[in-house]
């Protein structure tokens, strides 16, 4: 039965790769961008740019209020409320690097920063290389089978000499979400500040941070349809308030002279030089977009499509799934095939799919493997383009076996 996408056509680069013969099934690493961001760049740019928080001007003003729009309007899809706000960065990874240096001075040798055995680089290097700037102990939380985070482990290693917890909230290679609300509670049992790798786990439904009790939260624009080169780091006003400025240029000063300087409070003092403002204008016009759609019609149509994949995937003889995958992804490996040779074949048929360590090196050589293939589903996707891939699949394994 053909499950079409009723969103397909809302997004313009799935029908001109349609053209060029690709089928994209890569939206976990980026995701293509429908029809209303690009009408909102557009716009912003036809209608005369200009810099934000400092021009007097028109036009100045006027992208200043487009760009402190998006900013509530972020506020709003996290529900960061009163109590928190939301700093723009230049990407998920630039907002864990401030993290990492802006809390650097919280941190004494031997304190213990908690994170999990299947992060992200973006969420591992900043904090080991913390860990190793002071002196600090850097605890990896294993995985139970299913890939998820071993909560009987977790009670075990996180104690009163954790500090900070960084734990991703949907993987981005196993596509399982991980227990938060357990994990959170037990640093914050040790009044351990917690941080949230959102970027997978934006994409998919709405999270409220205040329910969720996070202290940070942070995203890439870019995965969730909108534009790239735009971050979001949603904190707490306690937590924020402990960050010590990590970057320095225009924007984020009150006063200088030669010597001194004084610096703004979050978020502009943390949002040093010109911002990404068409980028920022734009994340806040996909949200709109995606918050006009049926978000139970999306969530169904993802969770269909993804039963198609696990479905084809675990009927096919030596193909093996990482883990339990719970929804819009699912990596796997072929007995006897590497996943270089099975990528180039694949690639060869116009299919679209990531191979190798998928920036979670750690977690592929916990399970012994020198890299895995991994389909990832946007909401363009349809039937059709999974069954473009098993065919393509198929003809690989053929000639591969
Ligand atoms: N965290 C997770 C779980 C990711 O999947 C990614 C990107 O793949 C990142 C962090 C880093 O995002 P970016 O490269 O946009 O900074």
């Amino acid at each position: 039965m053909f499950l079409p996408s009723p969103w397909r056509a809302d997004f313009p680069a799935i029908a001109e790769l349609q053209r060029q013969g690709q089928t994209y099934l890569d939206s976990a690493a980026t995701a293509q961008k429908p029809q209303a961001l690009i009408d909102a760049l557009t716009r912003y740019y036809v209608n005369g740019a200009a810099n934000v928080h400092r021009a007097q001007h028109m036009p100045g003003m006027l992208a200043t209020q487009a760009f402190e729009d998006s900013r509530n309007h972020v506020g709003q899809w996290l529900n960061a409320g009163e109590s928190g706000q939301i700093i723009f960065t230049h990407g998920a990874t630039s907002a864990f690097n401030l993290l990492a240096y802006g809390l650097e001075h919280e941190f004494v040798a031997d304190d213990e920063i908690v994170v999990s055995a299947l992060e992200h680089h973006a969420n591992l290097l900043p904090w080991q290389q913390l860990a190793q700037r002071r002196g600090l102990k850097l605890i990896v939380l294993p995985l139970d089978a299913n890939g998820l985070i071993d909560l009987a482990a977790a009670s075990q290693l996180i104690g009163p000499k954790t500090r900070l917890l960084a734990v991703s909230q949907l993987s981005n290679v196993l596509g399982t979400w991980q227990p938060l609300p357990a994990l959170l509670k037990l640093a914050q049992t040790h009044n351990a500040l917690t941080v949230v790798d959102g970027a997978q786990g934006v994409v998919h439904g709405r999270h409220d941070v205040q329910a969720l009790g996070c202290d940070f939260y942070v995203f890439s624009s870019h995965k969730l349809y909108g534009p790239d080169g735009v971050g979001v780091l949603y904190g707490r006003h306690d937590a924020l308030a402990r960050l010590h400025h990590w970057q320095f240029g225009g924007e984020m000063v009150l006063t200088t002279d030669f010597h001194q300087a004084s610096f703004r409070p979050a978020p502009l003092g943390f949002e040093a030089g010109t911002p990404p403002i068409a980028g920022v204008i734009g994340l806040g016009a996909t949200l709109d977009y995606l918050g006009s759609l049926d978000q139970e019609a999306v969530f169904e149509h993802e969770a269909a499509l993804h039963q198609l994949l696990r479905d084809g995937l675990r009927q096919r003889d030596g193909v093996h799934l990482l883990g339990a995958p719970q929804l819009a992804l699912a990596s796997f490996v072929v007995d006897g095939v590497h996943n270089a040779d099975l990528a180039h074949l694949l690639t060869e048929q116009g299919i679209a799919v990531r191979a190798g360590h998928h920036c979670a090196m750690p977690l592929l050589q916990s399970l012994d493997l020198p890299g895995a293939l991994r389909v990832s589903l946007g909401l363009y996707n349809d039937s059709e383009d999974i069954q473009h891939f098993f065919n393509g699949l198929d003809q690989a394994l053929d000639l591969l076996r």
